[in-house]
């Protein structure tokens, strides 16, 4: 059959699930294959020129293309672009689980079991991005999406960076300097990593820096580093100024408390947020966490399980 280019027409369009800085995005159905859902990210051409978003509209199409060629489980998978006169759209795999962050709000804190369900999942995920070459810059709950079943998407690559494959296999991962772009700040404060705000530096390790600051939210609610503006907030993270709350009153999904954090978490966090992205931990020794023990990585049926089901 040949293939023929989508267009809006083909679809129904639903309600609207959110919208961000240059895109809304709407839950819509195949008119061709009713049982196909989509999240369909609209942006208006003359809103991204208006707005000089023309370089994260690009750059978001080119990395979820690339992402999606190998099918993996916890990238936000781009089915179709097409635009017309006004807009531009990218059809999206639809999280009807909506974003994490979401579900953090509603129970407060997660407890061990769902937080270490979540990281494993950003692990597997987040050494995939890596293994590609890109960098994703902006990871943190927001940009986490959940399917039906409570598996993790990742999304929202409009500020990630590529790395050639020398690059990353480079002399040492931390001299990965991904671009010149990579000099000004991207990202959000409570997530950006101290070699970005010290060095205008940006590295895969960047990205696990961000990791440790999720696994840290998971348990306490809030990211570890916070100030009263964001000034304070890089203050604190280049000062390495966290805190555990010892008596943290956590509620589990299931309306239970545990009010104890396990040091192996603690430990492991501790191994994560570490100034000096050299001596950060990697992902594969991330991975041999004893947090993870009974962890069979290559077992994806395993790590990529659902929770509501
Ligand atoms: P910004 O672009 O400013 O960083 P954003 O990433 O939240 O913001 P969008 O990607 O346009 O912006 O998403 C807007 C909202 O739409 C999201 O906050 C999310 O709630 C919802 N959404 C986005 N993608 C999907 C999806 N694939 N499935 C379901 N809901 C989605």
């Amino acid at each position: 059959m040949k293939y023929r280019k989508r267009t809006a027409s083909d679809f129904v369009f639903k309600e609207e699930l959110g919208h961000g800085s240059y895109s809304t995005v709407y839950k819509a159905i195949d008119k061709h294959d009713l049982k196909r859902v989509y999240a369909i990210k609209v942006c208006s051409k003359a809103h991204i020129i208006r707005e000089a978003k023309v370089k994260y509209v690009t750059i978001e199409k080119n990395t979820l293309n690339l992402l999606a060629r190998e099918n993996h489980p916890g990238i936000v998978k781009l089915y179709y672009t097409f635009h017309d006169a006004d807009n531009l759209y990218f059809a999206l795999d639809f999280a009807a689980g909506g974003e994490l962050l979401s579900l953090l709000h509603k129970y407060r804190t997660f407890n061990e079991q769902l937080s270490r369900h979540f990281t494993i999942q950003l692990i597997d995920t987040v050494e995939y991005i890596h293994s590609k070459g890109v960098i994703h810059r902006d990871l943190k709950p927001e940009n986490v999406l959940l399917d039906k079943e409570g598996r993790l998407m990742i999304t929202d690559f409009g500020a990630a960076t590529t790395v050639t494959k020398a690059e990353l296999d480079g002399e040492s991962r931390n001299d990965l300097n991904a671009t010149n772009s990579t000099s000004s700040f991207v990202g959000t404060a409570e997530y950006v990593s101290p070699e970005l705000l010290l060095y205008n530096k940006c590295t895969t390790s960047s990205d696990i820096w961000a990791l440790g600051c999720m696994i840290y939210q998971f348990l306490e609610g809030c990211p570890p580093f916070r100030g009263s503006n964001e000034l304070k907030t890089f203050e604190k993270i280049v000062e390495l100024d966290y805190t555990w709350n010892p008596n943290k009153y956590a509620t589990n999904v299931n309306g239970n408390s545990n009010k104890n954090i396990n040091p192996m978490i603690i430990d492991t966090v501790r191994k994560v947020l570490v100034i000096d992205d050299n001596e950060r931990i990697t992902i594969s020794d991330l991975k041999r966490e004893p947090w993870f023990n009974g962890i069979d990585w290559n077992n994806k049926f395993d790590i990529w399980k659902g929770i509501f089901t």
